[in-house]
Protein backbone atom coordinates (compact mmCIF):
# COMPACT_ATOMS: atom_id res chain seq x y z
CA UNK A 1 0.00 0.00 0.00
CA UNK A 2 3.17 2.66 1.30
CA UNK A 3 4.58 1.63 -2.45
CA UNK A 4 1.80 2.45 -3.85
CA UNK A 5 1.03 5.65 -2.29
CA UNK A 6 5.03 6.31 -3.51
CA UNK A 7 4.37 6.06 -6.59
CA UNK A 8 1.29 7.91 -6.92
CA UNK A 9 3.15 11.27 -5.06
CA UNK A 10 5.66 10.43 -7.73
CA UNK A 11 3.93 10.34 -10.37
CA UNK A 12 1.69 13.75 -9.55
CA UNK A 13 5.15 15.29 -8.71
CA UNK A 14 6.84 14.71 -11.72
CA UNK A 15 3.24 15.43 -13.41
CA UNK A 16 3.35 18.73 -11.89
CA UNK A 17 6.78 20.00 -12.53
CA UNK A 18 6.83 18.38 -16.24
CA UNK A 19 3.76 21.36 -16.15
CA UNK A 20 5.87 23.79 -14.88
CA UNK A 21 8.53 23.07 -17.64
CA UNK A 22 5.78 23.63 -19.99
CA UNK A 23 4.82 26.93 -18.50
CA UNK A 24 8.22 28.41 -18.23
CA UNK A 25 8.72 27.24 -21.90
CA UNK A 26 5.72 28.99 -22.82
CA UNK A 27 6.67 32.10 -21.28
CA UNK A 28 9.83 31.89 -22.57
CA UNK A 29 9.65 35.43 -24.81
CA UNK A 30 10.96 33.54 -28.39
CA UNK A 31 7.75 31.99 -29.19
CA UNK A 32 5.53 35.31 -28.71
CA UNK A 33 4.75 37.13 -31.68
CA UNK A 34 7.66 39.50 -33.15
CA UNK A 35 5.44 42.94 -32.60
CA UNK A 36 5.04 41.86 -28.73
CA UNK A 37 8.71 40.48 -28.18
CA UNK A 38 9.93 43.91 -29.40
CA UNK A 39 7.28 45.84 -27.51
CA UNK A 40 8.20 44.30 -24.31
CA UNK A 41 12.15 42.98 -24.05
CA UNK A 42 13.85 46.59 -25.84
CA UNK A 43 17.75 46.09 -26.60
CA UNK A 44 19.37 43.64 -24.18
CA UNK A 45 16.88 42.12 -22.02
CA UNK A 46 15.75 37.81 -23.01
CA UNK A 47 13.81 36.43 -20.40
CA UNK A 48 10.01 36.74 -19.72
CA UNK A 49 11.03 36.45 -15.82
CA UNK A 50 14.22 36.62 -14.07
CA UNK A 51 14.92 32.88 -13.95
CA UNK A 52 16.20 31.34 -10.42
CA UNK A 53 19.49 30.67 -11.60
CA UNK A 54 19.64 34.54 -12.90
CA UNK A 55 18.67 35.62 -9.70
CA UNK A 56 21.67 34.20 -8.17
CA UNK A 57 24.13 35.58 -10.75
CA UNK A 58 27.08 37.15 -8.97
CA UNK A 59 26.03 41.15 -8.58
CA UNK A 60 22.18 40.88 -9.30
CA UNK A 61 20.30 42.70 -6.98
CA UNK A 62 16.37 44.01 -6.52
CA UNK A 63 17.55 47.84 -6.40
CA UNK A 64 14.63 50.59 -4.71
CA UNK A 65 14.95 53.94 -6.68
CA UNK A 66 12.54 56.26 -4.64
CA UNK A 67 12.04 58.85 -6.92
CA UNK A 68 12.58 56.85 -9.90
CA UNK A 69 9.85 59.12 -12.13
CA UNK A 70 11.71 62.23 -11.68
CA UNK A 71 14.73 63.14 -13.77
CA UNK A 72 17.37 62.05 -12.02
CA UNK A 73 15.88 58.92 -11.07
CA UNK A 74 14.16 57.33 -14.50
CA UNK A 75 18.15 57.78 -15.64
CA UNK A 76 19.12 55.82 -12.92
CA UNK A 77 16.26 53.18 -13.31
CA UNK A 78 17.30 52.70 -16.98
CA UNK A 79 20.86 52.53 -16.11
CA UNK A 80 20.82 49.46 -13.62
CA UNK A 81 18.12 47.67 -15.91
CA UNK A 82 20.88 48.16 -18.26
CA UNK A 83 23.55 46.85 -16.15
CA UNK A 84 21.32 43.34 -15.68
CA UNK A 85 19.68 44.38 -11.77
CA UNK A 86 15.41 44.26 -10.59
CA UNK A 87 14.31 47.88 -10.21
CA UNK A 88 11.76 48.72 -8.03
CA UNK A 89 10.39 52.45 -8.42
CA UNK A 90 8.52 53.96 -5.75
CA UNK A 91 7.15 57.45 -6.84
CA UNK A 92 3.80 59.59 -5.62
CA UNK A 93 4.47 61.28 -8.94
CA UNK A 94 4.44 64.89 -7.84
CA UNK A 95 6.75 66.00 -10.17
CA UNK A 96 7.44 62.82 -11.87
CA UNK A 97 6.20 61.74 -14.96
CA UNK A 98 5.37 57.95 -16.43
CA UNK A 99 7.25 59.48 -19.86
CA UNK A 100 10.05 58.93 -18.40
CA UNK A 101 10.06 55.35 -17.85
CA UNK A 102 9.50 55.38 -21.97
CA UNK A 103 11.72 52.77 -23.64
CA UNK A 104 12.14 50.84 -20.31
CA UNK A 105 8.38 50.48 -19.04
CA UNK A 106 7.29 46.89 -20.49
CA UNK A 107 10.87 45.70 -19.05
CA UNK A 108 9.77 42.59 -17.01
CA UNK A 109 12.62 43.78 -14.31
CA UNK A 110 11.57 47.05 -14.10
CA UNK A 111 8.19 48.03 -11.64
CA UNK A 112 6.42 50.51 -10.34
CA UNK A 113 4.61 51.15 -6.93
CA UNK A 114 2.66 54.53 -6.39
CA UNK A 115 3.65 55.43 -3.09
CA UNK A 116 4.04 58.60 -1.02
CA UNK A 117 7.88 58.14 1.24
CA UNK A 118 6.18 60.32 3.68
CA UNK A 119 4.69 56.52 4.81
CA UNK A 120 6.32 53.41 5.42
CA UNK A 121 6.87 50.43 2.92
CA UNK A 122 7.82 47.27 2.96
CA UNK A 123 9.60 45.30 0.43
CA UNK A 124 12.19 43.16 0.16
CA UNK A 125 15.93 44.85 -1.20
CA UNK A 126 19.68 44.55 -1.70
CA UNK A 127 20.06 48.44 -2.59
CA UNK A 128 18.15 51.65 -1.76
CA UNK A 129 18.95 54.59 -3.98
CA UNK A 130 16.75 57.62 -1.65
CA UNK A 131 16.06 60.26 -4.67
CA UNK A 132 12.27 61.24 -3.57
CA UNK A 133 12.21 65.10 -3.41
CA UNK A 134 11.54 67.50 -5.82
CA UNK A 135 14.39 69.56 -6.92
CA UNK A 136 13.66 72.81 -8.56
CA UNK A 137 12.84 75.88 -6.52
CA UNK A 138 9.50 76.12 -7.88
CA UNK A 139 8.31 72.67 -7.50
CA UNK A 140 9.78 72.27 -3.86
CA UNK A 141 8.44 75.88 -2.59
CA UNK A 142 5.05 74.82 -4.02
CA UNK A 143 4.50 72.93 -0.59
CA UNK A 144 7.23 73.60 1.62
CA UNK A 145 6.04 71.62 4.22
CA UNK A 146 5.59 68.48 2.10
CA UNK A 147 9.06 69.30 1.01
CA UNK A 148 10.22 69.10 4.82
CA UNK A 149 8.13 65.83 5.61
CA UNK A 150 9.23 64.22 1.81
CA UNK A 151 13.06 64.83 3.46
CA UNK A 152 13.16 64.20 6.56
CA UNK A 153 10.15 61.52 6.52
CA UNK A 154 11.23 60.33 3.50
CA UNK A 155 14.68 59.22 4.93
CA UNK A 156 13.65 58.19 8.31
CA UNK A 157 11.04 55.65 6.42
CA UNK A 158 13.97 54.43 3.47
CA UNK A 159 16.50 54.06 6.61
CA UNK A 160 14.20 52.14 8.32
CA UNK A 161 13.43 49.74 5.59
CA UNK A 162 17.48 49.58 4.68
CA UNK A 163 17.56 48.61 8.20
CA UNK A 164 15.28 46.01 8.37
CA UNK A 165 16.37 44.25 5.02
CA UNK A 166 20.39 45.14 5.67
CA UNK A 167 20.40 47.03 2.65
CA UNK A 168 23.31 49.62 1.58
CA UNK A 169 21.15 53.23 1.22
CA UNK A 170 22.65 55.77 -1.02
CA UNK A 171 21.16 59.35 -0.61
CA UNK A 172 20.89 62.00 -2.87
CA UNK A 173 21.33 65.46 -0.61
CA UNK A 174 22.56 68.87 -2.56
CA UNK A 175 24.59 71.34 -2.53
CA UNK A 176 22.27 73.62 -1.07
CA UNK A 177 23.40 71.95 1.92
CA UNK A 178 26.06 75.01 1.30
CA UNK A 179 23.53 77.78 1.24
CA UNK A 180 24.79 80.91 0.04
CA UNK A 181 28.58 79.58 0.57
CA UNK A 182 31.17 81.72 2.25
CA UNK A 183 33.66 79.34 1.26
CA UNK A 184 34.53 79.17 -2.88
CA UNK A 185 34.58 76.38 -4.75
CA UNK A 186 33.02 74.62 -1.55
CA UNK A 187 34.68 71.34 0.06
CA UNK A 188 32.64 68.58 1.92
CA UNK A 189 34.39 69.96 5.23
CA UNK A 190 32.30 73.28 4.78
CA UNK A 191 29.65 73.44 7.23
CA UNK A 192 27.37 75.69 4.86
CA UNK A 193 25.81 78.84 4.86
CA UNK A 194 21.67 78.41 5.61
CA UNK A 195 19.34 80.58 6.25
CA UNK A 196 16.92 78.59 8.35
CA UNK A 197 13.71 80.79 7.98
CA UNK A 198 14.40 81.72 3.84
CA UNK A 199 12.13 80.25 1.40
CA UNK A 200 14.58 77.52 0.40
CA UNK A 201 14.94 76.60 4.22
CA UNK A 202 12.21 74.10 3.54
CA UNK A 203 14.49 72.27 1.05
CA UNK A 204 17.75 73.16 2.41
CA UNK A 205 17.20 72.16 6.05
CA UNK A 206 15.38 69.09 5.25
CA UNK A 207 18.12 67.94 3.42
CA UNK A 208 20.60 69.02 6.00
CA UNK A 209 18.25 66.74 8.80
CA UNK A 210 18.20 64.11 6.22
CA UNK A 211 22.13 63.57 6.25
CA UNK A 212 22.35 63.61 10.10
CA UNK A 213 19.33 61.19 10.30
CA UNK A 214 21.73 58.86 7.52
CA UNK A 215 24.88 59.47 10.08
CA UNK A 216 23.18 58.76 12.92
CA UNK A 217 21.42 55.53 11.47
CA UNK A 218 25.03 54.53 10.84
CA UNK A 219 26.43 55.56 14.78
CA UNK A 220 22.99 53.33 16.18
CA UNK A 221 22.45 50.66 13.57
CA UNK A 222 25.55 50.20 11.51
CA UNK A 223 24.11 50.85 8.61
CA UNK A 224 25.76 50.91 5.45
CA UNK A 225 24.99 54.36 3.61
CA UNK A 226 26.28 56.54 1.10
CA UNK A 227 25.57 60.57 1.02
CA UNK A 228 26.39 62.59 -2.41
CA UNK A 229 25.90 66.35 -2.50
CA UNK A 230 24.71 66.85 -6.15
CA UNK A 231 25.16 70.34 -8.10
CA UNK A 232 22.98 71.18 -10.79
CA UNK A 233 22.30 68.64 -13.16
CA UNK A 234 20.62 68.78 -16.51
CA UNK A 235 19.59 66.88 -19.48
CA UNK A 236 16.88 65.03 -21.37
CA UNK A 237 13.52 64.20 -18.89
CA UNK A 238 14.01 67.50 -16.94
CA UNK A 239 10.62 69.11 -16.55
CA UNK A 240 9.73 71.56 -18.73
CA UNK A 241 8.06 73.80 -16.14
CA UNK A 242 10.44 73.18 -13.20
CA UNK A 243 11.30 76.70 -13.90
CA UNK A 244 15.32 75.74 -13.45
CA UNK A 245 17.54 77.83 -15.48
CA UNK A 246 19.08 75.30 -18.23
CA UNK A 247 15.06 74.32 -19.11
CA UNK A 248 13.81 77.96 -18.92
CA UNK A 249 16.91 78.86 -21.11
CA UNK A 250 16.38 76.26 -23.73
CA UNK A 251 12.49 76.53 -24.13
CA UNK A 252 12.34 80.00 -24.10
CA UNK A 253 14.96 79.98 -26.81
CA UNK A 254 13.54 77.21 -28.91
CA UNK A 255 10.23 79.53 -28.67
CA UNK A 256 12.22 82.83 -29.40
CA UNK A 257 10.83 84.32 -26.46
CA UNK A 258 12.95 86.52 -24.13
CA UNK A 259 15.13 84.57 -21.69
CA UNK A 260 14.84 85.36 -18.20
CA UNK A 261 17.54 86.49 -16.14
CA UNK A 262 17.08 86.70 -12.45
CA UNK A 263 19.08 89.75 -11.02
CA UNK A 264 22.21 90.53 -13.02
CA UNK A 265 22.90 87.54 -14.06
CA UNK A 266 26.46 87.41 -12.24
CA UNK A 267 25.22 84.72 -10.13
CA UNK A 268 27.33 81.37 -10.94
CA UNK A 269 26.38 77.55 -10.84
CA UNK A 270 28.24 74.29 -12.31
CA UNK A 271 26.46 72.36 -14.90
CA UNK A 272 26.60 68.31 -15.02
CA UNK A 273 24.98 66.48 -17.42
CA UNK A 274 23.17 63.91 -16.30
CA UNK A 275 25.22 60.53 -17.74
CA UNK A 276 28.41 61.95 -15.98
CA UNK A 277 26.20 62.17 -12.58
CA UNK A 278 24.93 58.73 -12.96
CA UNK A 279 27.94 57.45 -13.39
CA UNK A 280 29.08 59.06 -10.29
CA UNK A 281 26.02 57.20 -8.33
CA UNK A 282 26.92 53.87 -9.40
CA UNK A 283 30.68 54.72 -8.53
CA UNK A 284 29.76 55.63 -5.23
CA UNK A 285 27.24 53.11 -4.56
CA UNK A 286 30.45 50.11 -5.40
CA UNK A 287 32.68 52.02 -3.17
CA UNK A 288 34.36 50.59 -0.21
CA UNK A 289 32.23 49.98 2.74
CA UNK A 290 34.23 52.31 5.01
CA UNK A 291 33.68 55.22 2.80
CA UNK A 292 30.08 56.66 3.28
CA UNK A 293 30.77 60.84 2.15
CA UNK A 294 29.36 62.84 2.08
CA UNK A 295 30.84 63.54 -1.45
CA UNK A 296 30.26 66.56 -3.59
CA UNK A 297 29.46 65.08 -7.29
CA UNK A 298 29.04 68.19 -9.84
CA UNK A 299 31.16 69.54 -13.09
CA UNK A 300 33.75 71.69 -11.47
CA UNK A 301 33.45 74.21 -14.79
CA UNK A 302 31.59 77.45 -12.99
CA UNK A 303 29.57 79.77 -15.60
CA UNK A 304 27.57 83.02 -14.71
CA UNK A 305 23.76 82.66 -15.46
CA UNK A 306 24.63 85.60 -18.30
CA UNK A 307 27.57 83.22 -19.82
CA UNK A 308 24.60 80.47 -19.80
CA UNK A 309 22.24 82.10 -21.11
CA UNK A 310 24.81 83.17 -24.13
CA UNK A 311 25.94 79.68 -24.73
CA UNK A 312 22.07 78.34 -25.23
CA UNK A 313 21.63 81.08 -27.65
CA UNK A 314 24.83 80.43 -29.41
CA UNK A 315 23.77 76.69 -29.99
CA UNK A 316 20.63 77.19 -30.57
CA UNK A 317 20.95 79.89 -33.02
CA UNK A 318 18.44 81.72 -31.12
CA UNK A 319 17.87 85.46 -31.51
CA UNK A 320 15.65 85.85 -28.32
CA UNK A 321 16.40 88.88 -26.09
CA UNK A 322 17.36 88.59 -22.52
CA UNK A 323 14.29 89.76 -20.32
CA UNK A 324 16.01 90.98 -16.09
CA UNK A 325 13.90 90.32 -13.42
CA UNK A 326 14.42 90.42 -9.82
CA UNK A 327 16.52 87.67 -8.12
CA UNK A 328 14.53 85.56 -5.78
CA UNK A 329 14.83 85.55 -2.59
CA UNK A 330 18.15 83.79 -0.97
CA UNK A 331 19.50 82.91 -4.35
CA UNK A 332 23.27 81.85 -3.98
CA UNK A 333 25.49 84.01 -5.39
CA UNK A 334 28.08 81.12 -6.30
CA UNK A 335 28.39 77.61 -6.72
CA UNK A 336 30.95 75.31 -7.57
CA UNK A 337 32.08 72.28 -6.41
CA UNK A 338 35.48 70.59 -4.97
CA UNK A 339 35.41 67.24 -6.61
CA UNK A 340 38.88 66.38 -5.04
CA UNK A 341 36.94 63.43 -2.82
CA UNK A 342 34.91 62.29 -5.62
CA UNK A 343 38.23 62.13 -7.88
CA UNK A 344 40.55 60.22 -5.30
CA UNK A 345 38.13 58.23 -3.79
CA UNK A 346 35.74 57.24 -6.77
CA UNK A 347 37.82 58.08 -9.84
CA UNK A 348 35.20 60.11 -11.06
CA UNK A 349 34.99 63.56 -12.80
CA UNK A 350 32.74 64.50 -15.58
CA UNK A 351 33.15 63.88 -19.11
CA UNK A 352 30.72 65.68 -20.84
CA UNK A 353 31.47 69.75 -21.91
CA UNK A 354 28.72 71.81 -21.25
CA UNK A 355 28.36 72.29 -25.09
CA UNK A 356 27.94 68.59 -25.63
CA UNK A 357 25.41 68.12 -23.23
CA UNK A 358 23.48 71.10 -24.44
CA UNK A 359 23.05 69.86 -27.62
CA UNK A 360 21.35 66.73 -26.66
CA UNK A 361 18.84 68.57 -23.94
CA UNK A 362 18.26 70.96 -26.46
CA UNK A 363 17.20 68.33 -28.86
CA UNK A 364 14.92 66.53 -26.21
CA UNK A 365 13.20 69.95 -25.60
CA UNK A 366 12.88 70.51 -29.39
CA UNK A 367 11.36 67.05 -29.97
CA UNK A 368 9.16 68.26 -26.53
CA UNK A 369 7.36 71.04 -28.16
CA UNK A 370 7.17 70.04 -31.46
CA UNK A 371 4.83 66.78 -29.91
CA UNK A 372 2.95 68.79 -27.86
CA UNK A 373 2.43 70.84 -30.83
CA UNK A 374 3.73 74.45 -29.64
CA UNK A 375 5.57 75.66 -32.83
CA UNK A 376 9.16 75.98 -31.97
CA UNK A 377 11.00 79.26 -33.11
CA UNK A 378 13.87 77.87 -33.62
CA UNK A 379 14.69 75.25 -36.72
CA UNK A 380 16.77 73.40 -34.29
CA UNK A 381 19.68 70.82 -35.99
CA UNK A 382 18.92 72.76 -39.96
CA UNK A 383 22.41 73.86 -39.38
CA UNK A 384 21.60 77.49 -38.00
CA UNK A 385 23.57 76.82 -34.96
CA UNK A 386 25.19 79.94 -35.58
CA UNK A 387 26.62 82.42 -32.85
CA UNK A 388 23.87 85.06 -31.89
CA UNK A 389 26.42 87.65 -32.23
CA UNK A 390 23.37 90.66 -31.73
CA UNK A 391 22.97 89.61 -28.10
CA UNK A 392 25.89 88.76 -27.19
CA UNK A 393 27.06 92.69 -28.55
CA UNK A 394 24.30 93.71 -26.25
CA UNK A 395 24.94 91.59 -23.01
CA UNK A 396 29.22 92.50 -23.31
CA UNK A 397 28.69 96.05 -24.08
CA UNK A 398 26.01 96.61 -20.84
CA UNK A 399 23.22 97.94 -23.14
CA UNK A 400 20.91 95.87 -20.74
CA UNK A 401 20.93 97.99 -17.87
CA UNK A 402 22.18 95.68 -15.45
CA UNK A 403 20.27 95.27 -12.33
CA UNK A 404 17.31 98.29 -13.09
CA UNK A 405 14.70 98.00 -11.54
CA UNK A 406 15.32 94.87 -9.60
CA UNK A 407 14.36 94.29 -5.86
CA UNK A 408 17.32 92.56 -5.16
CA UNK A 409 15.98 90.95 -2.08
CA UNK A 410 19.17 88.16 -1.77
CA UNK A 411 21.18 89.41 0.88
CA UNK A 412 18.30 89.72 3.87
CA UNK A 413 17.02 92.75 2.24
CA UNK A 414 13.24 91.48 1.80
CA UNK A 415 12.04 87.93 3.40
CA UNK A 416 8.53 87.28 2.19
CA UNK A 417 7.80 86.01 5.21
CA UNK A 418 9.35 88.97 7.50
CA UNK A 419 7.01 90.10 9.83
CA UNK A 420 4.18 88.84 7.92
CA UNK A 421 3.79 85.90 10.22
CA UNK A 422 3.74 82.12 9.19
CA UNK A 423 3.96 81.40 5.41
CA UNK A 424 -0.17 80.20 4.96
CA UNK A 425 1.19 78.06 1.57
CA UNK A 426 -0.79 74.44 1.44
CA UNK A 427 -1.54 72.23 -0.61
CA UNK A 428 -3.79 69.69 -1.67
CA UNK A 429 0.04 67.67 -1.56
CA UNK A 430 0.05 67.94 2.30
CA UNK A 431 -0.39 64.99 3.85
P1 LIG B 1 12.57 65.49 -9.78
O1 LIG B 1 11.61 66.46 -9.20
O2 LIG B 1 12.59 65.35 -11.26
O3 LIG B 1 12.36 64.05 -9.17
C1 LIG B 1 11.93 63.82 -7.86
C2 LIG B 1 11.02 62.62 -7.87
O4 LIG B 1 10.58 62.37 -6.53
C3 LIG B 1 9.76 62.85 -8.71
O5 LIG B 1 9.53 61.74 -9.51
C4 LIG B 1 8.68 63.03 -7.67
O6 LIG B 1 7.40 62.66 -8.15
C5 LIG B 1 9.18 62.16 -6.55
N1 LIG B 1 8.65 62.53 -5.24
C6 LIG B 1 8.58 63.76 -4.69
N2 LIG B 1 8.05 63.68 -3.46
C7 LIG B 1 7.78 62.36 -3.23
C8 LIG B 1 7.22 61.65 -2.16
N3 LIG B 1 6.81 62.27 -1.04
N4 LIG B 1 7.07 60.31 -2.26
C9 LIG B 1 7.47 59.66 -3.39
N5 LIG B 1 8.00 60.30 -4.44
C10 LIG B 1 8.16 61.62 -4.37
O7 LIG B 1 14.01 65.90 -9.24
P2 LIG B 1 15.44 65.36 -9.67
O8 LIG B 1 16.14 66.48 -10.33
O9 LIG B 1 15.33 64.08 -10.36
O10 LIG B 1 16.11 65.15 -8.24
C11 LIG B 1 16.21 63.87 -7.64
C12 LIG B 1 16.91 63.99 -6.30
O11 LIG B 1 18.21 64.57 -6.50
C13 LIG B 1 16.19 64.87 -5.31
O12 LIG B 1 16.29 64.29 -4.03
C14 LIG B 1 16.95 66.16 -5.35
O13 LIG B 1 16.89 66.84 -4.13
C15 LIG B 1 18.36 65.69 -5.66
N6 LIG B 1 19.13 66.74 -6.35
C16 LIG B 1 18.90 67.03 -7.66
C17 LIG B 1 19.63 68.05 -8.26
C18 LIG B 1 19.45 68.40 -9.72
O14 LIG B 1 20.15 69.28 -10.22
N7 LIG B 1 18.58 67.77 -10.44
C19 LIG B 1 20.58 68.78 -7.52
C20 LIG B 1 20.75 68.46 -6.17
C21 LIG B 1 20.04 67.43 -5.61
N1 LIG C 1 17.65 81.61 -13.02
C1 LIG C 1 17.53 82.59 -13.98
N2 LIG C 1 16.51 82.50 -14.87
C2 LIG C 1 15.63 81.48 -14.86
C3 LIG C 1 15.76 80.48 -13.89
C4 LIG C 1 16.78 80.57 -12.98
O1 LIG C 1 18.32 83.53 -14.03
O2 LIG C 1 14.73 81.48 -15.72
C5 LIG C 1 18.77 81.70 -12.06
C6 LIG C 1 18.40 81.51 -10.60
O3 LIG C 1 18.04 82.73 -10.00
C7 LIG C 1 19.69 80.94 -10.03
C8 LIG C 1 20.28 80.13 -11.18
O4 LIG C 1 19.64 80.61 -12.36
O5 LIG C 1 20.58 81.98 -9.72
C9 LIG C 1 20.05 78.64 -11.06
O6 LIG C 1 18.68 78.45 -10.82
P1 LIG C 1 18.04 77.00 -10.74
O7 LIG C 1 16.62 77.19 -10.31
O8 LIG C 1 18.28 76.29 -12.00
O9 LIG C 1 18.87 76.22 -9.63
P2 LIG C 1 19.37 76.59 -8.15
O10 LIG C 1 19.07 78.01 -7.83
O11 LIG C 1 18.64 75.66 -7.27
O12 LIG C 1 20.82 76.35 -8.24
Amino acid sequence: MGIILACCIQDELSNWTSHLLQWRTVAKWDILPKQFQEETFPAGCDLFFPEKKEMKRPGYKRILVTGGAGFLGSHLCEKLLRRGHEVVCVDNFFTGSKENFQGFFNNPHFEVIRHDVNFPIYLEVDEIYNLACPASPVHYQYDPIQTTKTSVLGAINMLGLAKRTKARIFHASTSEVYGDPLVHPQKETYWGHVNTKGERACYDEGKRCAESLFFDYVRQHALSIKVARIFNTYGPRMHPEDGRVVSNFVIQALKGEPLTIYGDGSQTRSFCYVDDLIDGFLRLMGSRDEFQGPVNLGNPNEFTILELAEKVLEVTGSSSKLDFRPLPSDDPRQRQPDITLARTELGWQPKVPLEEGLIKTIEYFDALLKASNRLTHVEFGRGNRRKNLANRRLTRSGKYKIGEGLTDRRRGDVDRRDGNGENATTSSMTA
